[in-house]
């Protein structure tokens, strides 16, 4: 686990911040200053005199929408500048890290060892539960857990 990616866990466990149900984003990018709004447009952020906005495509599900709001959360806390006048591999390589970052905001750490440890030979089946037990799409939580059996974590 990389210092980027325990940013989340850290922040969850100081705020007690124990079971799935506790997360809320709205509440993450408020203590922020990010403005979070829902509207049927595309996804995306915008700076506008130092505020940040992060506008949210509210035709997508609600696991999609929580994916994308935790995206913009993770670029907040770890980028500075716009992407806009960046080259693209320094953007590409934002992105990767925003994706990362954003995956333990969803499923942290100490909350996915929790099922991990628990059932670790039906993982590969229980991926459509832990989706629903952590509102993210099925894609992030899939990438969570090859992550921890990369990192040898059970
Ligand atoms: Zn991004």
């Amino acid at each position: 686990m990389t210092a980027m990616t325990t940013l989340a866990e850290r922040y969850y466990v100081a705020r007690g911040i124990l079971y799935p149900h506790q997360i809320d984003l709205d509440v993450i990018a408020d203590e922020l200053s990010i403005t979070v709004r829902r509207m049927p447009r595309p996804s995306t952020s915008l700076t506008i005199d130092g505020q940040r906005i992060v506008l949210i495509d509210s035709h997508l599900s609600l696991p999609e929408q929580r994916e994308h709001l935790a995206h913009e959360i993770a670029h907040h806390v770890l980028h500075v500048g716009s992407q806009l006048v960046m080259c693209a591999s320094f953007r590409w390589l934002q992105e990767a890290q925003a994706e990362r970052l954003a995956g333990h905001i969803l499923a942290p750490d100490h909350m996915l060892s929790r099922y991990v440890s628990e059932a670790p030979h039906y993982l590969e089946c229980a991926l459509t539960y832990l989706a629903d037990v952590f509102c993210a799409p099925l894609r992030t939580i899939k990438r969570r857990i090859d992550e921890w059996h990369e990192n040898g974590r059970y």
